[in-house]
């Protein structure tokens, strides 16, 4: 059976991969020049730099992301030499600063050497465990696969109100809010669980950063036969009698398919579809559903190894604060580090923005873009003076982020997927057509990975999907 798979994220490099093990025939497709362009580095002032990828979790051994990435073929292209593991630091306004060690053995000291205190948390670890191992797609042993839709969503604040946790550390949980983009109060406590947990067994980069997870997969799709086309922008979908025939490119050429996998941001179909094979509620629904924050990145460097094997985040006063913006005194900020060049270190740092604030087609775009990128090296300098002088080598706006990803919004992880946004489903009223990616199930490069094994298992079976990453292929 020929199958296309538009989009060359993780998502859609790993449906490529999970359908060859089914030994089907498979087409990647992608719009932008080269695969994978959102895991893709850069280079300024001759440092690299990451957009997609600067840490995860669960990538050390036996954690879900390696466990993944082994099954699929993809780990041993990377190996474990280039695992970088990286701790956390949460730097309060009032300069109290406090750290999560980059693997689970050290957790629990660490904790109690900094909070005095560890039974709240330790029970919270246990509820998120739990939480984390309903899903058989993240934990191997467990084996049935249900769709359930708890009647009571319970949210994070929900349950980290619920726990006698001292308060810087409720914040610094509260934080990991961020990894789906959601304000803790409409972030369902199941998916920060399936998120988050695996932070907490282990936290690492990669040496050569994103780079070096897509040229694994490159090597992969190229073992399982599969080749990236690129500058193929996928326009419509060829239907008849309701069945899909195959899809149109942008250049007007044709491709007959029996299924296809789109992982593009869903709003895209409303205009890639005949008329009535979707219900005009499906694409209001789409229509209707936040996005996640926009964000204003910066690229800079700095002569101080301070950032080097740790990622930080500068909270308010009080705390989290996920509606601190940008355009705030005080703006919560996500701060990361990379490999040196000859002494000097690559700042990267990470606002949230007002959305679309303003466009690159608007008169005033590079004063603004040029005003909030000082603003941001000015407040990095006072937040952490150890950095400074940092010295700006470019910056990233969502109409940058927009154009990276191909027909996305321009938001940083896509579609919200809030407790009032239950997740799409892969399957579609049209026989053959499938989704995936971080906006049909979870963001970060796990949920996008999880989305696609759920998508392949929607088409092919969840159990034959599951073989191999129940058995831990080394
Ligand atoms: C600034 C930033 C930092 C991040 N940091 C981390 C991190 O440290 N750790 C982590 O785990 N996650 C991180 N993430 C999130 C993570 O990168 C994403 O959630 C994940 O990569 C999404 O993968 P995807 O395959 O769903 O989507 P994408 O990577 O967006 O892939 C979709 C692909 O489809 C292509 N496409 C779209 N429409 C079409 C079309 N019509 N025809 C053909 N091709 C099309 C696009 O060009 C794109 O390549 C970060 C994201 C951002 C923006």
């Amino acid at each position: 059976m020929s199958n296309i798979v538009v989009g060359s994220g993780i998502a859609g490099m790993t449906l490529a991969l999970l359908l060859a093990q089914q030994k089907q025939d498979v087409t990647l497709l992608e719009a932008a020049p080269s695969p994978a362009p959102l895991l893709n580095s850069f280079k300024r002032s001759a440092l690299s730099f990451d957009v997609g990828f600067h840490y995860a979790g669960g990538l050390a051994p036996s954690g879900v992301l390696h466990r993944w990435l082994n099954a699929l073929g993809v780990w041993k292209y990377i190996g474990n030499d280039a695992l970088h593991p990286v701790s956390e630091e949460f730097h309060f306004a009032t300069n109290d600063k406090y750290y999560l060690p980059p693997h689970k053995n050290f957790l629990i000291s660490a904790v109690e050497e900094q909070f005095h205190e560890t039974e709240s948390f330790e029970k919270l670890l246990t509820m998120m465990n739990d939480s984390l191992n309903h899903s058989p797609f993240m934990n191997p042993l467990q084996e049935k696969f249900t769709m359930d839709i708890p009647e009571n969503i319970t949210s994070v604040s929900d349950v980290l109100d619920s726990l006698n946790l001292p308060f810087a550390l409720k914040q610094i949980m509260l934080a990991r809010c961020l990894l789906l983009g959601l304000r803790p109060s409409e972030t369902s406590f199941e998916h920060y669980s399936v998120l988050s947990m695996p932070y907490c067994e282990s936290s690492s980069s990669l040496i050569g950063g994103g780079k070096t997870i897509r040229d694994a997969y490159l090597r992969a799709l190229e073992d399982a036969g599969v080749t990236v086309q690129c500058n193929s922008t996928l326009k419509s979908l060829l239907v008849e009698e309701e069945e899909l025939q195959g899809v149109v490119l942008e250049n007007g050429k044709e491709l007959s398919c029996e299924r296809c996998f789109f992982t593009g941001h869903p709003q895209q179909l409303r205009s890639m579809v005949p008329p009535k094979v979707f219900r005009p509620a499906f694409f209001n629904r789409i229509e209707s559903m936040e996005e996640t924050p926009h964000a204003f990145m910066i690229f800079a460097e700095t002569k101080s190894a301070s950032l080097q094997d740790k990622v930080v985040y500068l909270l308010t006063q009080e705390g989290f604060c996920a509606d601190r913006v940008l355009d705030a005194d005080d703006p919560s900020i996500y701060v990361t580090g990379a490999a040196p060049v000859d002494g000097r270190y690559p700042v990267l740092a990470i606002a949230s923005i007002k959305q679309d604030i303003c466009k690159k087609s608007d008169q005033n775009y590079s004063a603004w873009k040029k005003k909030y990128s000082e603003k941001l090296v000015n407040y990095l300098e006072t937040r952490m003076p150890e950095l400074a002088p940092i010295r700006l080598l470019d910056a990233a706006t969502p109409s940058t982020l927009r154009h990276w990803v191909h027909g996305s919004k321009g938001s940083l992880y896509g579609i919200a997927h809030s407790n009032e946004n239950l997740p799409i489903l892969p399957i579609t009223r049209l026989k053959g057509f499938f989704m995936a990616g971080q906006n049909i199930l979870l963001p970060g490069l796990l949920g996008a990975l999880i989305s696609a094994a759920v998508s392949a298992g929607f088409a092919f079976g969840h159990d034959e999907i599951l073989q191999r990453f129940r058995q831990g292929y080394e």
